[in-house]
């Protein structure tokens, strides 16, 4: 993977630039010196590291337009960071660039249970907007397994999605309005309280622009009111394939659960040794699919479920019968990545989605893979939503494993698009997914999203290098030709 190579010009700039930030942002608001940048050196891709020329980190929307004004006229790289929790190095800084961070963003500026939303600023934690109305029966659905730590901001824009997404939509279908920067320090607002855009829906193009378009200040979301009742079956099969199955004819049935999600035998495993939810040890796969709403109409549908998974061959079905319960099976799935990080010295955490029905197809075909490649793989997926998060087991120590890792990962997300899926599902593209984006579009296609990009970010300040495998200037875009996703001269970095 090729960063840009760093812009001896904005280097020699550093010192100026960073008075001119302490300007802006004074006190302990600019870090500059060499071990404490270290701390920003990397997000949770942490295969990919590089130290900024600095840190700001501002606390009002006026500092952020400052410094975004500052760069753009000087033409210095800005690389957005939320709580850096970033699957797919979305957060990873640029020698040559500074690093904008919003944890100091960290307050919720308004309760609406009316309208039932929340506006927070943008350090917010994605579990601090539930834990601010939990109390009066309301929650914020979008729940990543790293709701603990990754912020608002940071959802707003990877489109962040986790277990109930299935039924209550990933981050663009919660999201009702932003306040942001453009890069030349321009403040707009997007959408608000209500629902639906007033003209082009800008804020879905703000959603998932992984730190590209601009810089978010504020958030407002829809907030929910708890389920009356919900209760999560367990559901194992002696095989992926009959597991797999049994999600696409659960959905066919016409029954979106709250949450449906899938793990293979080594995550099974690994999550019984790390937090003894209490998973059957001799099966496949396991399912564990939580039904919302009414009592009774819980009660049924788990007996339906019950019924479809019998007729897929299941050999253990075991419903929650007390809210403990139903929090105990989850426990397994929500510590399953820190439960595989015990079994391997390293992993890699793969994001791809793929049409439901294919599932079994695609799990069959990377187990394959996991041979030709002689590297583990555990398996830990939002099924309902056809959201693979394969988990490539390796060694960093031993010479090559990390490269055979990171082929084995382009191999599923190739496989991923074969089968008419797509690249991503929720981790974004950032430098992971870059270099694979002409599997998936066009040149036309990255040309139309480019100029998006220059729309907003004609001097493209704001994260270069990530999601687009090449950056053309604004003025030039289009002119390179791709010919069936082989790029021209590939030793050439081209930014
Ligand atoms: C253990 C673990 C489990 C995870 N589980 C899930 C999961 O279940 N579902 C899921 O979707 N993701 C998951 N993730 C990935 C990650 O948590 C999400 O992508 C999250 O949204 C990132 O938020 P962050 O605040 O850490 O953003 P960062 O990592 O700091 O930044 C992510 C991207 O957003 C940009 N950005 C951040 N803040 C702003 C802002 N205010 N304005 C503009 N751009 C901004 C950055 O430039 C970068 O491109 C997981 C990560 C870990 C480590």
């Amino acid at each position: 993977m090729l960063m840009p190579e760093p812009d001896r010009d904005s280097l020699a700039k550093r010192e100026r630039i960073v008075e001119a930030l302490r300007a802006i942002v004074p006190g302990e608001g600019v870090i500059a010196s060499q071990d404490e940048l270290r701390a920003y050196e990397c997000d949770g891709l942490s295969a990919y590291r590089a130290v900024p020329m600095a840190v700001v980190l501002p606390s009002t929307t006026g500092q952020v337009a400052e410094i975004l004004k500052l760069c753009n006229e000087e033409r210095i790289k800005v690389v957005p960071r939320g709580a850096g929790t970033s699957l797919s190095g979305g957060a990873l800084p640029l020698e040559d660039g500074i690093v904008l961070g919003l944890g100091k963003f960290n307050r919720i500026l308004d309760i609406d249970y009316e309208n039932r939303t929340v506006t927070a600023q943008p350090g917010v934690t994605n579990l601090g907007i539930t834990k601010a109305v939990e109390d009066a029966g309301f929650y914020y659905a979008p729940d990543p397994s790293s709701q603990i730590a990754c912020s608002i901001g940071g959802n707003v824009a990877e489109n962040s999605g986790g277990v109930h997404c299935l039924k209550y939509g990933l981050t663009t279908n919660n999201l009702l309005g932003v306040e942001m920067v453009l890069p030349n320090g321009d403040v707009l607002r997007l959408g608000g309280k209500h629902l639906d855009s007033e003209a082009y829906d800008l804020l879905g193009i703000m959603t998932g622009s992984e730190g590209l378009l601009g810089v978010v200040t504020e958030v407002t979301v829809r907030i929910l009111p708890k389920p009356e009742t919900a209760r999560a079956v367990l559901v194992g099969f002696p095989s992926n394939e009959q597991g797999g199955d049994c999600v696409a004819s659960i959905i066919a049935a016409g029954i979106i659960p709250g949450g449906l999600e899938m793990m293979d035998r080594p995550a099974i495993h690994a999550a019984e040794a790390f937090c003894q939810p209490g998973y059957p040890m001799d099966v496949e796969a396991l399912l564990i699919c939580e039904l919302d709403g009414p009592a009774a109409e819980v009660d049924h549908l788990i007996e339906t479920v019950t019924s479809i998974a019998r007729q897929h061959g299941a050999t253990f079905v075991k419903a929650s019968q007390s809210e403990e319960e139903r929090q105990k099976f989850w426990l397994g799935r929500k510590a399953a990545f820190p439960a595989v990080g015990r079994i391997s010295p390293d992993y890699y955490c793969m994001d791809g989605t793929i049409p439901r029905a294919q599932l079994s197809h695609v799990l069959r075909r990377m187990q394959e893979m996991s041979e030709e490649f002689g590297l583990r793989v555990a398996n830990v997926f939002h099924a309902g939503d056809g959201n693979l998060h394969p988990l490539i087991l390796f060694d960093a120590n031993k010479p090559g494993e990390l490269e055979r890792a990171e082929e084995f990962g382009s191999a599923i997300l190739r496989l991923c698009v074969e089968v008419g899926g797509v690249l991503t599902g929720e981790h974004g593209v950032g430098v992971e997914k870059r270099d694979l984006m002409p599997e998936m579009f066009t040149e036309d296609d990255l040309n139309q999203q480019q100029r998006l990009k220059c729309a907003f970010d004609p001097a493209q300040i704001l994260n270069p290098g990530k999601v687009f495998p090449r950056l053309h200037r604004c003025a030039e875009l289009g002119r390179m030709h791709i010919h069936r996703g082989q790029i021209p001269f590939p030793d050439l970095p081209r930014f």
